[in-house]
């Protein structure tokens, strides 16, 4: 399929291009020696991806240990509720740990086995990702570095001891805000001394080449399952398919089942409190083109050109920027992205667990909130939702911060 001058037949072998970029987004932009340890990894992931022996493991791990396939649930109850489209989700709160990010730690993880490191090296900011990496450096019996700032270690205790029980190191950072952007200089820092032993690995489609990619091929499990799937229950492809979009790897790993099909495809950002700088985290909407961490997207920036602070009720959306390979999508016009506020959000929340008896992740409720939306303008046909993750870890907030609605 060609699309505004793009050839989608043979998309993954043009995008990104060698050197990582996605049109003019992408890249490598960090000092020579991480240039020399991401080059070596970019080497072992064409190579090692490629064998037999590699892709017939990970196939079983998702199998056996993660639980995949995960399945498809036609949302009878709620599509009746709102009229004549039927709503599906593709069910990632059913992967072992309850959301989509095991899916590339593990493959990360493997990747690190096969090139002989020891150690696994990551930050997180509300925890999910360390959660994720620590279970696969277990599963493969690597040493766990995970760096946290010291407020979301506060905030985040359930994820913290999760991940001591799975025997990783909590390294707090402490210095600045003691939050995200530290804790990934923080990480960045202790990679550089240590990339003879250890593997950074980046918790979604971000940071310099080659993990947008690699990221995104590992997630791609999603959409090659969730298309086949479809199309076996229904007998047809979906009108339009959906995911919220923090980094944007859940998004990119679904979509990219269905960027060569006639299907519109829709990314979701958190609108949070509203349009004001500061009050959401909706980059794909309302940032710019600019370099941070260590690749070139669109980002949200403050008076001074660095990255903007960022809020949603969502803590696995709040990021300042988005994948590269969004950014480009976006310019394209395959994907469209479009915004969804906390208020809506925490409607859909109680509406899928009400009337479907799933209580989605905060995340995952921006995509079926506007799913909901997308049903009613469309009044007809079908939607299919990438239920990113299970909302087990939100339900103490929400009750505190909104009551039982
Ligand atoms: C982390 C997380 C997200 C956001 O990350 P992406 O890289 O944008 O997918 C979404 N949903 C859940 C459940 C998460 O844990």
């Amino acid at each position: 399929m060609n699309f505004n001058g793009i050839d989608f037949d043979t998309y993954f072998k043009n995008y990104p291009s060698e050197d990582g970029y996605f049109g003019k987004y992408g890249g490598c932009y960090i000092s020579d020696e991480l240039k020399k340890a991401m080059a070596e990894i970019t080497e072992a992931y064409f190579t090692i991806c490629k064998s037999a022996k590699f892709i017939s493991e990970l196939r079983r791990i998702r199998k056996d240990f993660q639980g995949r396939p995960t399945p498809i649930s036609h949302l009878e109850r709620l599509s009746s509720s709102l009229g004549n489209v039927q709503l599906y989700v593709k069910r990632e709160d059913l992967n072992h740990t309850g959301a989509h990010k095991l899916n590339h730690c593990m493959g990360e993880a493997l990747l690190a086995k096969y090139m002989g490191k020891k150690k696994v090296i990551a930050e997180t900011g509300a925890g999910q990702h360390g959660v994720a990496l620590a279970t696969a450096a277990a599963y493969f019996g690597l040493q766990c570095d995970i760096y946290m700032g010291s407020v979301d270690i506060k905030k985040q205790a359930p994820n913290v001891a999760r991940m001591k029980i799975l025997g990783a190191n909590v390294i707090e950072v402490t210095h600045g805000l003691a939050t995200l952007k530290e804790a990934v200089d923080a990480a960045f820092e202790a990679y550089a001394r240590e990339y003879k032993d250890a593997i950074y690995c980046i918790g979604s489609v971000l940071g310099p080449h080659p993990f947008p990619m690699m990221v995104r091929d590992f997630q791609s499990v999603v959409g090659i399952e969730a298309r086949e799937q479809f199309v076996s229950m229904t007998g047809e492809l979906p009108d339009a398919i959906v995911a919220c979009v923090g980094g944007g790897s859940n998004a990119a790993g679904f979509f990219s089942g269905f960027l060569n099909d006639p299907v519109e495809i829709y990314g979701v950002e958190p609108l949070g409190r509203g349009e004001k700088l500061g009050d959401h985290a909706a980059s794909l909407k309302y940032g710019t083109e600019g370099i941070m961490h260590g690749f070139n997207s669109i980002m949200l920036k403050d008076e001074n050109g660095d990255p903007a602070p960022v809020y949603s009720v969502a803590s696995g959306l709040d990021y300042p920027s988005s994948g590269p390979e969004h950014a480009f999508l976006r310019d394209v016009g395959r994907v469209k992205y479009d915004v969804v506020g906390d208020e809506q959000t925490i409607d859909a929340f109680f509406a899928l667990s009400r009337l479907e008896g799933i209580i989605p992740a905060i995340e995952s409720a921006h995509a079926v909130a506007y799913g909901v939306k997308l049903a009613q303008r469309m009044g007809k046909g079908s939607v299919l939702i990438n239920l990113s993750g299970r909302g087990d870890k939100d339900m103490d907030f929400v009750i505190e911060k909104y009551g039982i609605r």
